[in-house]
């Protein structure tokens, strides 16, 4: 039977990722329905999973009767104690470069600024990082299922490639000698913490 969730994200980025991911497992994934004209929660958990049921939890109640996705995702530089992490998304705007993650399109560009900015002094076998993602299926204000993907990488010192979004154009793989900006959609989600996360959360939801 063909399986509907929709996903609780504003993100192009993410809503492709999933989209793509799901084909495989003949799922069809759908913006959550006026989710733009939903006020979003605030994001204060410590963790990804725990941001993430939060978000299930709460636009879950938004699409009665309907499993919503929600995810919570970020990078962990190990130089940096784990920083930006579950700030990722304005790691930026938490140092008052810029007003919010949403003041302009450029969001992306400031963040991989400030990051190349921290890292400025480490050496190049220290840059060690990872994508994190954690995944949550909700339906009517309740969590269902919880999933985790990661991916190993190194932070370079220039930014490579022109795909993805976020850090991908400064997130190396090593085993493929490319960034996450230089690798097709289909490459990035057999292996990303997103592709991860969902093919496991998508096989729970299937069996
Ligand atoms: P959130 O999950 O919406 O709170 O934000 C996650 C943030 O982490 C994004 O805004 C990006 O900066 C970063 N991020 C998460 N996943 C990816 C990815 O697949 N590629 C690049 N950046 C990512």
């Amino acid at each position: 039977m063909a399986l509907r969730l929709y996903a609780a994200t504003t993100s192009e980025g993410k809503l492709r990722d999933f989209r793509t991911a799901a084909q495989a497992f003949s799922v069809a994934i759908d913006p959550l329905p006026a989710i733009s004209t939903i006020p979003a929660p605030e994001e204060n958990g410590p963790t990804f999973a725990a941001n993430a049921q939060l978000k299930g939890v709460y636009y879950s109640r938004f699409a009665p009767g309907e499993i919503v996705l929600a995810d919570d995702s970020g990078l962990e530089v190990d130089a940096l104690d784990g920083a930006p992490g579950v700030r990722s998304a304005r790691f930026a705007a938490d140092t008052g470069l810029v007003d919010s993650p949403d003041a302009n399109d450029n969001t992306d560009i400031w963040n991989n600024m400030v990051l190349l900015q921290r890292l400025a002094s480490v050496p190049a076998p220290r840059r060690t990082a990872r994508y994190r993602c954690a995944l949550v299926a909700a339906r009517d204000g309740q969590p269902l299922h919880t999933a985790e993907g990661s991916v190993e990488g190194l932070i370079l010192e220039a930014p490579r490639g022109t795909g993805g979004f976020g850090y991908d154009p400064l997130f190396y793989l090593s085993e493929l000698k490319r960034t996450m900006a230089e690798i097709d959609l289909e490459t990035k989600l057999s292996l990303s913490h997103r592709g991860r996360a969902l093919a496991a959360l998508l096989h729970i939801l299937r069996s």
